[in-house]
């Protein structure tokens, strides 16, 4: 009834009206005595003013640029964002204008190029891509957070310090972490995030040169995946007899998702370089002590302790609490489910791409080599959905290149059940490695 009364306090003026010389007399307020003004300049009638000023509000609510919120500059983001650097003349015709970025950190670690550098072949300015830089470069907005939340009601993340930064469109490239205990201690690290890593290995890595630390330490790796396995060689390569090393693996042989003939070799190769490997263990809990953290393992029908200075977390890969808390459908480890075109399964204005999405149709394991290929697709994408254009499909391949880095300036390759592991070749597959991880970061960084 309220909509009546306003069209009769409109129409009433409406009809009176006439432009020209003759005097009419519009409602007192001051709203109405400009439309008149407004008339009488442009010599129009009154209901076409109102009919033009109704055409202008649709035109301005469709070209309104649509509010698009990168979370996680990760692998995918990354090269999403070249990828629009490189079009960006086309980009100025694509209604691509409100882009926000949330980082926690303006570079971001490319791990492919960790190991080398905690081996102390490179310094950590080589493993770093400045994501912040590439999205200043395309007019990107740069927010220096966290996301801690996501209210998908009110299409709005919650920063750590930002409060909350409302979206239209979202894209989400926050990698994953391992599980790690509960308790916060410093002498428990997780694998990821890599920045994370390398700013709490620090101390370690200057073992020998510090003060402040005794000559030896010991060290727990908990997980004997690839990553565990690579970290391991190259600290000790770097660290030698400075550092006892232990690996715990939950399973019979280390990186299960290997060929036999890698495993082989990852386990001679630890064995030489005296990492004492702990088969079918798990760490039940974790005591800290004055000196250290105790690990009480749990090895099938026995259990014992494990004392160390630190340890280092590099087991299954998990997503954060505040994704699983958000409503958006997730697989069992509470990855986001996605489609073939990276988009969420249940919210169709989400994607996801990296480690943090699990492709429902075909998925595969939590690599960086997926996180770099959904990059240009999730780029596409992210466009063609502001545009309302159709999208591109990821076609997630089955096998995939590992180079695998054994610290002391060697490498081994896994293809599928296919894998290169003659010592001649090592060096060469190493410096095929080094290649490629160094083109694709000083790819990424703008100069
Ligand atoms: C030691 C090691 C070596 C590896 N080597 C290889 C390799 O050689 N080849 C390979 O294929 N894979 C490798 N992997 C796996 C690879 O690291 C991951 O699969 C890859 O990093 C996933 O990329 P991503 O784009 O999903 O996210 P990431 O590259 O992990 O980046 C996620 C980003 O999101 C940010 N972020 C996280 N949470 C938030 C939040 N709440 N708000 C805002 N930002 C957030 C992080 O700071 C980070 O910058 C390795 C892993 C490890 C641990």
């Amino acid at each position: 009834m309220n909509l009546r009364k306003l069209q009769v306090k409109f129409l009433v003026p409406f009809h009176r009206i006439t432009i020209g010389n003759k005097a009419y007399k519009p409602h007192g307020d001051l709203l109405l005595d400009l439309e008149v003004v407004f008339c009488s300049v442009l010599k129009i009638r009154y209901d076409r003013f109102l009919f033009l000023m109704f055409i202008l509000l649709i035109l301005l609510i469709v070209m309104m640029p649509s509010k698009l919120v990168l979370i996680g500059g990760g692998h995918s983001h990354s090269v999403a964002l070249l990828s629009w650097l490189h079009q960006s003349a086309t980009l100025r015709h694509c209604p691509i204008a409100d882009i926000t970025l949330i980082t926690p950190n303006a570079q971001t670690i490319y791990s492919g190029s960790v190991p080398g550098h905690l081996a102390g072949w490179w310094n950590q300015e080589a493993c770093a891509v400045n994501v912040a830089a590439l999205a200043e470069a395309l007019g990107v907005k740069v927010v220096l957070d966290e996301a801690i939340g996501l209210d998908l009601a009110q299409q709005c993340i919650i920063c750590r310090n930002h409060g909350a930064i409302g979206f239209e469109i979202l894209s989400l490239d926050i990698g994953s972490t391992p599980q790690i205990p509960a308790m916060v201690s410093q002498r428990i690290i997780p694998m990821k995030p890599m920045g994370l890593l390398l700013n709490s290995l620090e101390p370690y890595l200057k073992l020998g040169l510090s003060e402040t630390l005794p000559e030896t330490r010991s060290m727990a790796i908990v997980g004997g995946g690839l990553g565990g396995v690579e970290v391991a060689l190259s600290l000790k390569e770097r660290l030698g007899n400075q550092l006892n090393l232990s690996l715990i693996c939950r399973s019979q042989t280390i990186a299960p998702s290997q060929s036999k003939a890698i495993q082989t070799l990852l386990t001679q190769e630890l064995k030489s370089q005296s990492i004492r490997v702990y088969f079918n263990t798990a760490v039940n809990s974790v005591q800290e002590n004055t000196n250290g953290v105790n690990l009480i393992l749990n090895s099938g029908e026995y259990s014992s302790n494990l004392s160390c200075d630190v340890s280092l977390w590099a087991t299954q890969a998990t997503s954060p609490q505040w994704i699983r808390d958000s409503g958006l459908r997730t697989d069992d480890r509470g990855f986001v489910l996605v489609d073939s075109t990276l988009r969420s399964v249940s919210h169709s204005n989400i994607f996801a791409s990296g480690d943090i999405a699990t492709i429902q149709t075909t998925p595969r394991p939590k690599a960086g080599v997926f996180a770099v290929r959904q990059g240009t697709i999730i780029g596409h994408n992210l466009r063609r959905s502001l545009a309302n254009q159709s999208l591109q499909v990821f076609k997630a391949q089955s096998r995939y290149l590992n180079l695998i880095s054994l610290g002391d300036r060697r490498a081994v390759a896994n293809y599928g059940e296919f894998s290169i592991t003659t010592k001649p070749i090592q060096p060469l597959l190493w410096h095929w490695k080094k290649t490629i991880d160094d083109s694709f970061v000083s790819g990424l960084n703008l100069r």
